[in-house]
């Protein structure tokens, strides 16, 4: 066994940790993925500082360097997908060809953001008073603590680190302890791609970690991805020394099925948003809320969608999902669907765990029926392969229990009916919305957020991305 350990990544040097965090693979739990040292306060520290001495000099770098540097690190990504994906799915249990896919997005993410180390510009313009003229320009907002969960390991570390280098910030990169092997090929390449000392760093570790950093005095702006909790306990540490803040978190999402939709789009659209990536998605479709005369036939349609589902290890060729993450996410799965019978919903199908050839955590994706939106399956994120169904009677009922949460990442409706799909998209609650289309899946080149408990702060990815990780200046100067 590889006895290895995988060390901190501070100032320009890998450092080595007092402890590690032992990474098993969930598709099967004899098999060690690696160990990863886990950074001390004192190591935390050290990376802010780093961070903060390379800044000025980072910021000032021309923007052909810097387009340089990510375009290398995502060209890179990009060539050792097939390896990089392998151990995404060794490590979070998503099927090989989601751990490649989620690889290739985080190359292709690097690319664009390298694009806009180039794009960002400033405006120049007449001043309201007489010879005068404005400049606005952009600056960097300067030391970013990037804080990622464990679901998209590759994917959410280059959709922040890629835009806070490209707009001239340095970074500190916290990666979930559940999968710090991904972070740790990807500050790997990161490290080789000729980036100044102390402009990205890799600290490793869990909550303390990352408590370490949003607590520092120098670290000027978090980006955040992970559970709502976790985001209030960031903002309220953060928050008194107003500290700059990007906070992506959970989800309960709505698919709304009209009875006028393609049923068997409205099937695999559910089957997709519900139960791929196990179900571990912020964007997931935990709530299907669907018209009482496309109830019976769609429930029958995502059953039998489900149970010739493959569900096995994440390499396996033929594996539709993988395991659980962990032992304890697949705890909170059982509980809520405990939960879900002792509330009065009816378990149609699934909910039980499976045993396949290795150890690991598999679950049978689970359907509940007779949900109605009170009940805490329907409020909670799970996080889990679990769909509550909701039967409705007409559209403005769909509605209203849509937006009957106190969540707005994503939606989505089902219909042929224009006016039902423009309505829908207009008076949903959400940040994303989709028609005819799964919850999850989104485009990198436009704004991804949420509403409500969410998200908080501005929005990731596309040109919305300079929102956070600059702030303007408005320059006014005499010309006569
Ligand atoms: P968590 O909130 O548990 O953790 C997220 C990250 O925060 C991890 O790196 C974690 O470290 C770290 N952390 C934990 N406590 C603190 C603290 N007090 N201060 C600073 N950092 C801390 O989320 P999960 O990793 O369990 O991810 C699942 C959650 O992420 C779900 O709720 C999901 O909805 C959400 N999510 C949201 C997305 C979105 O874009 N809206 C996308 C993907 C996921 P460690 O894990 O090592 O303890």
């Amino acid at each position: 066994m590889d006895k290895k350990i995988y060390p901190n990544f501070i100032a320009g040097a890998w450092v080595a940790g007092d402890a590690a965090i032992v990474n098993n693979n969930p598709s099967d739990l004899d098999e060690t993925v690696g160990r990863y040292a886990i950074a001390r306060q004192d190591q935390v520290a050290d990376a802010v500082a780093a961070a903060k001495k390379a800044q000025p000099a980072w910021a000032r770098t021309t923007p052909q360097v810097k387009a340089d540097a990510l375009d290398q690190i995502g060209m890179e990504i990009i060539a050792r997908k097939d390896e990089l994906g392998a151990l995404l799915s060794r490590e979070e249990g998503k099927p090989l060809a989601e751990g490649i896919g989620e690889t290739m997005r985080a190359g292709q993410l690097f690319k664009w953001f390298a694009g806009e180390a180039l794009r960002l510009h400033g405006d120049r313009m007449p001043s309201l008073r007489p010879n005068l003229e404005v400049e606005v320009t952009r600056e960097p907002i300067g030391v970013i603590a990037v804080i990622t969960p464990w679901n998209f390991p590759m994917g959410v570390a280059a959709w922040k680190v890629a835009p806070a280098l490209a707009c001239g910030n340095t970074v500190i990169l916290k990666p979930s302890e559940t999968v710090p092997g991904s972070a740790w090929a990807l500050s790997e390449i990161i490290a080789r791609s000729g980036l100044p000392d102390g402009v990205f760093n890799l600290v490793m570790g869990d909550g303390a970690t990352g408590q370490a950093l949003t607590t520092h005095k120098d670290v000027n702006g978090i980006t955040f991805t992970g559970s709502t909790n976790t985001g209030r306990a960031i903002a309220t540490a953060a928050a008194p020394r107003f500290c700059r803040l990007q906070l992506e978190m959970g989800g309960k999402n709505p698919l709304v099925v009209l009875d006028d939709a393609d049923l068997d789009l409205a099937v695999e659209c559910a089957f997709q948003g519900a139960f791929l990536a196990t179900g571990q998605r912020c964007t997931a479709s935990s709530r299907l809320i669907v018209q009482e005369n496309i109830h019976d036939r769609f429930v029958a349609g995502l059953a039998e969608r489900l149970a010739r589902t493959r569900i096995d290890h994440a390499l396996k060729a033929g594996t539709e999902i993988g395991p659980v993450v962990s032992e304890e996410q697949l705890a909170q799965d059982l509980r809520y669907i405990d939960i879900g019978l002792r509330e009065g919903a009816h378990l149609v199908f699934g909910g039980e765990p499976l045993e396949r050839q290795t150890r690991g955590h598999y679950l049978n994706g689970a359907i509940f029926t007779d949900a109605d939106n009170r009940m805490r399956i329907s409020r909670e994120e799970i996080f889990g392969p679990i769909a509550a169904v909701i039967r409705v009677k007409d559209y403005e009922e769909a509605l209203a229990i849509a937006n009957d949460t106190e969540y707005g990442l994503t939606a989505s409706i089902m219909t042929r009916s224009l006016k039902h799909a423009s309505h829908f998209k207009r008076n949903v609650e959400t940040g994303l919305a989709s028609v005819n289309l799964p919850t999850v899946g989104a485009d990198y080149n436009v704004p991804f957020g949420g509403r409500k408990n969410s998200s908080y702060g501005p929005r990731e990815t596309g040109e919305a991305a300079r929102e956070f990780f600059t702030t303007t200046k408005t320059a006014y100067t005499r010309s006569a």
